[in-house]
């Protein structure tokens, strides 16, 4: 604006120079007579013409000065009249007005004076300060964290953002979830190479070793034939948590799902189906091949061993989860006080693998409750083992009903990179909130967005725990769902209630005269009432229920509410559509456009030098 000012001022010197030049001189007085001979004085000689310049204003959209100005025209005066008559001009010349590229403070107040304007001002202030730091990152990132939202599509990101807005009690549109505030962001491809609307144990693979494979397989690429343990030979990837133990950082897997999931799996196992959690999951003549994913967990650190010959790695130092039955023989008498189920352990090889763990490192700490959790000093800690539930951890909304308490996905991030940041190389960290996509997959959107809202908290965990100096973050989801935001809600109407318009406080009747919610889903088990139950598994204890229901005396906003759906299946489905991906820190800035979800690896690689520093060890 300050620009414009002085665009404004030249132009009035410009016309002041030119007013200079404006009234004519008098004529000269003539020449004295020669003296003659007693002779009279000569008369005086008559005044010359005089001379103008008249100055026009031009309007904006001139023929010659498209930006207006003032045509200025010369001449001689010669009727006396005291104005320039055409055919008297002599001379014309122009002054444009400078091509106008911005606007004068008083003309665009009322915009810059607007919040929405202001903001997204500051925003570009931000990013150009962050591109400005950008020079060569390769290498700089000590530490590298990535958090997967599973199932964690746009519209999840978006209601979930709304949500955790509305409970702060804004309209919720305009809130941020803490991953959004993170300075980079693009999007992410999630089929599998074999499907088009991929699941978690591909997805997870792409991201964390470089690699798309085929749904349903465990850190091993395409050649691989789902279940066949024998086809895994050959097909075998490295991972981001693989490299970085060989690097000599810490590791860390952090879920809210069983930590033999397809999600967490994929960090550390290798599998030719992703069903294989434990012994008892396998074929018998698999099994007698390969090893199950739970197994394969606690051998991490001799299973990496043999597989690089000579190096020597201390094995995952965090791994919090739930997942607990596929660790305990199937056998009453290892039951733990969280037991569900009458026999806790599924395992059918008499295997206890968390004994096996605590013989491996006696230093450890073997925890499965809140309890145990909370007694655990980071400082003086360097390998945890939590298993907080016999299968997946609860939903956020449910926790307070787990039986011995556990904690929240938030707690364990913060606790885990307490412990893994005592090594000074650095760690590597995985985090994922598994039961969003639980939620999504039982139709009840309460518990997928407030699990969502959960994860904003562990990233924000995160972000205040590390430095963006040394610290690549990336938050990301493997795959979408089928949920939708839908109708024209008015702003600040609640996300999860029914469609009321502009200007309107009763809801909004659809053509068959009943009210219909803002969130949905296109297939699933569908409509249920269950009022405060705060477990959505509970929905696949009832029939499904497809298509429209009359809404007028249902609480959709209540914890047990499950939208409605329009095909009939006994779950919920993912979606084929991109993910976002968001970044701060060392190589972040390589976050942006639409890539392959595989992509995700090498940014993490190129930030921290992953495969390079792995090599300097393996030789
Ligand atoms: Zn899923």
């Amino acid at each position: 604006m300050d620009k414009t000012m002085k665009k404004l001022t030249l132009l009035s010197v410009a016309i002041a120079v030119a007013l200079a030049g404006c009234s004519g001189d008098d004529g000269k007085d003539g020449t004295n007579g020669s003296a003659g001979a007693n002779g009279a004085n000569g008369a005086n000689g008559s005044n010359g013409l005089t001379s103008l310049i008249m100055q026009t204003q031009l309007p904006i959209g001139d023929d010659v000065c498209r930006n207006g100005g003032v045509k200025i025209d010369s001449g001689l005066d010669s009727d006396g009249n005291g104005v320039l008559a055409a055919s008297e001009v002599t001379g014309t010349e122009h002054v444009c007005a400078p091509t106008i590229t911005s606007l004068t403070a008083s003309d665009v107040a009322t915009t810059t004076s607007n919040q929405w304007y202001s903001e997204s001002e500051d925003r570009v202030l931000q990013a150009k300060a962050m591109a400005a730091k950008i020079a060569k990152e390769s290498g700089k990132a000590k530490n590298v964290i990535l958090f997967v939202g599973d199932g964690m599509g746009i519209s999840t990101v978006t209601a979930a953002r709304i949500l955790e807005g509305q409970n702060k009690g804004m309209m919720g549109e305009e809130n941020q979830l803490s991953f959004e505030k993170l300075p980079f962001s693009g999007f992410s491809k999630t089929y599998n190479v074999d499907a088009q609307t991929p699941d978690s144990a591909g997805t997870m693979t792409a991201m964390i070793a470089g690699v798309k494979t085929d749904m349903g397989v465990i850190g091993v690429a395409e050649g691989v034939t789902r279940g066949n343990c024998i086809s895994t030979k050959g097909q075998e990837l490295v991972t981001a948590a693989e490299l970085a133990e060989l690097a000599g950082k810490s590791t860390g897997i952090v879920s809210t799902a069983r930590i033999t999931h397809a999600t967490p799996a994929s960090a550390y196992a290798k599998s030719a189906d992703r069903d294989w959690e434990d012994v008892s999951d396998m074929p018998a003549n698999e099994a007698a091949n390969c090893e199950d994913i739970a197994s394969q967990l606690v051998n991490f650190e001799k299973n990496l061993e043999a597989r690089f010959p000579g190096v020597d790695v201390d094995g995952l130092d965090v791994v919090m989860g739930g997942g607990r039955r596929h660790f305990l023989p199937k056998d009453i008498a290892f039951n733990s006080t969280d037991a569900m189920s009458t026999v806790e352990g599924d395992r059918t090889d008499g295997r206890d693998l968390t004994a096996e763990w605590k013989a491996q490192y006696p230093a450890g700490q073997y925890v499965m409750d809140q309890a145990g959790f909370n007694a655990i000093n980071p400082a003086a800690t360097s390998k945890v083992f939590g298993l907080f539930n016999e299968s997946h951890m609860q939903y956020e909304t449910d926790r307070k009903n787990d039986i011995a308490g556990e904690p929240s996905l938030s707690e364990m991030t913060a606790k885990a990179i307490d412990i893994l940041d005592n090594n000074e190389k650095g760690f590597f960290l995985t985090v994922e909130a598994g039961r969003i996509d639980h939620g999504h997959h039982a139709g009840n959107a309460y518990a997928a967005l407030n699990d969502t809202v959960e994860f904003a908290k562990a990233v924000q965990a995160a972000v205040d725990a590390t430095d963006s100096d040394d610290t690549l973050i990336i938050v990301t989801a493997d795959h979408s769902h089928v949920f939708t935001i839908a109708g024209y809600p008015k702003r600040g109407n609640p996300i999860l209630g029914k469609v009321v318009g502009i200007g309107s406080d009763t809801p909004s009747l659809a053509d068959d005269g009943m009210p219909y919610t803002t969130v949905g889903y296109t297939n699933g088990i569908g409509y249920k009432n269950l009022g405060s139950q705060t477990d959505a598994d509970q929905g696949y204890n009832h029939p499904i229920v497809t298509g429209r229901v009359d809404l007028t005396d249902v609480d959709t906003q209540a914890p047990g509410f499950f939208q409605e759906a329009l095909v009939p299946l006994s779950s919920e489905t993912h979606a084929g559509e991109d993910v976002g991906i968001y970044a701060s820190g060392p190589g972040a800035h390589l976050v942006t456009g639409t890539n392959e979800q595989s992509y995700i690896f090498h940014v993490m690689d190129y930030a921290a030098d992953l495969v390079k520093n792995a090599e300097k060890a393996v030789k």
